[in-house]
């Protein structure tokens, strides 16, 4: 499924493509261009605005300002779960490629090197990622928005 987030909703994109979901933050377009490039590229369009969601049935009005309520009702609402965490640029939405971590030595911090050994990098702003502290608290997060609210 692939997704497009209005100019409101533009965390929610990166923690969308932190998710694994193809999830296009065009910034600030009008509400007709939104809704040609949803249709253009087969995206459902997520926004804020109650006007434009009803304007399409491909478009989803998320209705919290809360981060994590939108994560909830975009999951609950488009049946979405982690599919493949750091697959995608949480900044600018490329696939990451796997690289090598000779490759990488001077821009991640020496640290990091001596306790990881994978390494991912955008090809598009060539930040690099790994699997290491801060994405298991990413993880854990969306784990606890994908169960059940307790009552
Ligand atoms: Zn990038």
């Amino acid at each position: 499924m692939k997704l497009l987030c209005d100019h409101m909703l533009g965390t929610l994109a990166k923690w969308l493509r932190f998710m694994g979901y193809d999830t296009a933050y065009p910034g600030p377009l009008d509400d007709t261009q939104l809704l040609a490039l949803a249709r253009a590229e087969g995206r459902v369009l997520l926004t804020r605005d109650k006007e434009l969601a009803s304007r399409s049935p491909d478009a989803l009005r998320v209705r919290s300002d809360d981060l994590e309520e939108q994560i909830r009702e975009v999951a609950s609402a488009l049946g979405l779960r982690i599919v493949d965490p750091l697959s995608r640029c949480s900044l600018c939405n490329a696939v990451l490629l796997p690289v090598a971590p000779e490759a990488v030595r001077d821009l991640v911090p020496e640290g990091v090197r001596t306790r990881h050994q994978a390494f991912w990098q955008c090809p598009a702003c060539r930040k690099v990622y790994w699997q290491g502290s801060h994405w298991d608290k990413m993880v854990e997060r969306l784990n606890r928005f994908e169960s059940p609210k307790s009552p």
